[in-house]
């Protein structure tokens, strides 16, 4: 799960991380005040106005804005609320801004790379930083990844001051900043931990024209197998911002990633989801999503994965792929039937169904008097959903 940058900074702040004073507001009435209050807080005319969207790359999209005064506030403010908001890291239409973050403008002598995130291949929390941070830093992992300090924390001795002193002198930092940043380091890494984050990162860290470190751009993701102990993370869930179809499947448990071809793949079992769409693809076609109906595939899970698959206007053709392992393949039939009678489906369904009560469920498919179109081998039934996917 991730969450806004507003968010994140006051996750931030909670744990001792300095941050730019700052508001979020959702209408644009609320904007005038919220600037005069953050000028006189800061005792600085200008501000930030900051597009709230679960992407990074805004500034490069026009969604980050520094506003000199209370009047170019107010019209950055316009310009950017409500705008579907295109960078490098949302689709092709963008996301729409339905929240802004209104902050005090930061004076920045050098713009700093700092995250924690978990590296898999050893099994624990790694520090990386980078002395070249801010907009650029996704080119600098391709083109100069030697640019790029990398630290692994172990887990049970948590963060060492010397690991964190080794980072803030590999950024070029001395004296009181350094002791800053050092703080700082330990203090992202207390939030990672407390919030069983997946990743936390703060890109600018900033020091300041007089000597001062600020997180001026904070991101988080979370592990979602954590939220039910982590109630106050979960609550910061912006559903505008995801997928509706992800948001649909996650309600009834199935995992559903969307992808960009025509062919629509139901499936039980990471595993199979990945042969079929494999085969899907050596038979030339493209698959349109990844769905797992999970161990529990019944006439409810058939239906919801078949409403989801189908909210995709790309998709031409469904294969259902199921092996009845624990899950009896007559069930699926019933299930596929009465989802094929009740949803009014106007794509060819191709079926293939293998394993405990197989030949019952063939049964009960040829029977049915629904139009499915039945597949013995996955060969064959990869072959046949691409022959009419491509046909439609
Ligand atoms: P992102 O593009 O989504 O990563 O948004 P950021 O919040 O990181 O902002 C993008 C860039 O805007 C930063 O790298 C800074 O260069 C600039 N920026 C953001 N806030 C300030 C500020 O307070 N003062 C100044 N001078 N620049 C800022
Ligand atoms: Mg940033």
């Amino acid at each position: 799960m991730k969450i806004h940058e507003y968010q994140a900074a006051a996750i931030l702040k909670s744990n001792g991380v300095p941050v730019p004073l700052g508001y979020m507001v959702d209408n644009l009435d609320d904007v005038k005040a919220t600037v005069e209050t953050i000028q006189k807080e800061s005792n600085n005319e200008a501000v930030v106005v900051k597009a709230q969207i679960h992407a990074g790359g805004r500034g490069k999209g026009g969604g980050v804005k520094y506003s000199p005064n209370l009047s170019s506030a107010i019209e950055n403010a316009k310009s950017i609320f409500g705008m579907q908001l295109q960078t490098p890291q949302t689709s092709a239409e963008g996301q729409k801004v339905r929240k802004l973050y209104i902050t005090q403008a930061i004076d920045i002598a050098e713009e700093y790379y700092l995250a924690i995130t978990l590296d898999r291949s050893s099994s624990q929390p790694v520090i990386i930083a980078s002395a070249e941070g801010g907009m650029e830093i996704e080119e600098l992992a391709h083109t100069s990844p030697d640019k790029i300090i990398k630290e692994p924390i172990n887990p049970i001795f948590g963060i060492q001051s010397f690991q964190t002193y080794r980072i803030a002198e590999a950024l070029g930092l001395s004296g009181k900043s350094l002791k800053e940043a050092c703080k700082v380091i330990s203090d992202l890494y207390k939030s990672y931990v407390k919030t069983d984050a997946s990743l936390a990162e703060i890109n600018p860290l900033v020091l300041t024209k007089d000597d001062r470190i600020f997180a001026l751009d904070a991101k988080f993701s979370f592990d979602d197998s954590a939220l039910f102990r982590q109630q106050n993370i979960d609550t910061m869930r912006d559903i505008n911002e995801e997928d509706p179809a992800d948001v649909e499947a996650s309600k009834f448990n199935l995992n559903y990633i969307k992808l960009n071809g025509n062919v629509g793949c139901m499936v039980n079992g990471a595993g199979l989801a990945m042969a079929t769409m494999d085969i899907i693809k050596l038979k030339g076609g493209e698959p349109a999503n990844f769905l797992d109906v999970g161990g529990g595939a019944n006439v409810e899970t058939v239906k919801n994965g078949f409403r989801i698959i189908l909210s995709d206007k790309n998709v031409t053709a469904v294969l259902i792929n199921i092996f009845g392992g624990i899950v009896r393949c007559d069930r699926v039939a019933n299930g596929i039937v009465e989802a094929v009678k009740v949803l009014d489906l106007n794509v060819p369904v191709i079926v293939r169904l293998e394993g405990t009560n197989a030949v019952e469920a063939k049964e009960i498919l040829a029977s049915s008097g629904v139009s499915i179109i039945p597949a013995g081998s996955l060969d064959e039934a990869a072959e046949k959903t691409v022959e009419v996917a491509i046909s439609k």
